[in-house]
């Protein structure tokens, strides 16, 4: 087994790292507290060509791998942890499901303003009575005409304010196999926006209502049954919430790491003090063993979708090495590491909430433990099967 990188993944990684030091390192501190979508990164990256790094030049992209996708996300989220989410809106996220499974006339109508960073495009799928049992979403697409009438509610939706196409799972029938998705633009007559809220991590989101909104038969992305297509681009989505976990709490590390070889305490360096070492090498061995099990995931995902189980252990490993590294390193650097002006208690702020989004480390325990066992563990009660 080979652990170093292949020429061309290295000499892409390093031209990344120049890139994100030259226009992303400074003004990284204010971005981290800015809530809107830093529109001048996205501009520079798409310039960069760092839009649509996995889709197929034949769609405007670089036709690059998952892995390389991964390495420059790290590279992003090491000098500007901010413009790490800019990454994942140009590549992960709705954007690769969009690539994977839009029609020609549907990627031709999106896909320019997506890759040239002038839009962003938005998943909804949770509702207030459908988080982790997403399939229990109530919103509906009823056949009307030539197209359809949405009805319903999403939150939690990241990007709210700054998207301008929601890829919004509905149901076209009942069950699981009801479900797909319809993309909607704000301004479309009955969609409307609720009243901001802010997460703990600082970004802003909104409820979307759709009352009765028409969709005509090209906004369609997937009819009924699109549901396992929609979960198998999302767990691209998923490696893209483990890249900067993982990400972020390497910044941490090794801000606390910097922090410990200069900060003074008892007339010694903090990294004399044998408590704080098995800090550190507790935090090594957690960041290097979640990185391996991304990098796999990512390496085996010959067809650009990743394997579930892959991806399950992966996230699982990264947001709780990512947390683990962020929450020792503000520890490591006391009152310096909880303070706004450096930028370790932004990354535990945003790594706490990717332990939620995306599928929860529980729903991500529930997945591991079906591929250990090699059959499902149905969570709803027997009477009410899915
Ligand atoms: C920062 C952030 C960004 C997000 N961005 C988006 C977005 O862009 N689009 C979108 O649609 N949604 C988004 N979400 C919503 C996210 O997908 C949900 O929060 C998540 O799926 C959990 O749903 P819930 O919050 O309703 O919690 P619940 O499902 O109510 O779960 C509450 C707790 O119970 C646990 N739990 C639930 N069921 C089980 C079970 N069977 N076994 C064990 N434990 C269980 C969960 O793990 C969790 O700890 C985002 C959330 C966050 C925090």
């Amino acid at each position: 087994m080979d652990f170093s990188l292949s020429e061309s993944d290295r000499a892409f990684r390093e031209s990344v790292r120049g890139f994100a030091a030259r226009h992303l390192a400074a003004g990284a501190l204010e971005r981290a507290h800015d809530p809107r979508f830093p529109w001048d990164v996205a501009r520079h990256m798409a310039l960069a060509g760092l839009f649509g790094v996995m889709l197929p030049e034949a769609d405007g992209g670089a036709g690059g791998s998952l892995f390389l996708a991964v390495l420059a996300m790290q590279e992003i989220a090491l000098a500007c942890p901010r413009s790490a989410d800019v990454f994942q809106a140009g590549n992960f996220g709705a954007f690769r499901t969009l690539a994977e499974y839009a029609t020609p006339a549907q990627k031709e109508r999106f896909f320019a303003p997506l890759l040239k960073g002038e839009k962003i495009a938005a998943v909804a799928m949770t509702e207030p009575d459908a988080g982790s049992a997403v399939t229990d979403l109530k919103t509906t697409a009823t056949p009307d005409g030539t197209g359809y009438r949405l009805n319903g509610s999403k939150i939690f939706t990241t990007n709210t304010e700054d998207a301008s196409v929601f890829l919004v799972y509905c149901r076209f029938g009942p069950g699981t196999a009801g479900i797909g998705s319809v993309l909607v633009e704000p301004g479309m007559q009955g969609f409307r926006l609720g009243n901001p809220s802010r997460y703990l991590n600082g970004e802003r989101w909104c409820a979307l209502y759709f009352d009765n909104v028409f969709i005509p038969a090209g906004l369609v992305l997937l009819k009924e049954g699109g549901f396992q297509k929609q979960i198998a681009g999302f767990n691209v989505e998923r490696v893209g919430n483990a890249t900067r976990a993982l990400a972020l709490g390497e910044y941490c590390f090794r801000a606390a790491k910097a922090h410990a070889g200069t900060r003074r305490q008892f007339g010694r360096p903090l990294m004399e003090f044998q408590g704080l070492q098995w800090k550190f090498a507790e935090m090594r061995v957690a960041l290097d063993a979640a990185e391996l099990l991304l990098y796999r995931a990512a390496v085996r995902a010959a067809d650009g979708l990743p394997d579930p189980q892959d991806v399950a252990m992966a996230k699982f490993a990264c947001n709780q090495a990512g947390w683990l590294a962020a929450n020792e390193s503000m520890q490591v650097m006391g009152g310096t590491g909880y303070s706004q002006e450096l930028l370790v208690e932004y990354c535990l702020r945003k790594i706490r909430g990717w332990m939620i989004a995306g599928g929860s480390l529980e729903m991500m325990k529930n997945r591991i433990a079906e591929g250990i066992f090699g059959r499902s563990f149905p969570q709803r009660p027997p009477d009410r099967p899915r």
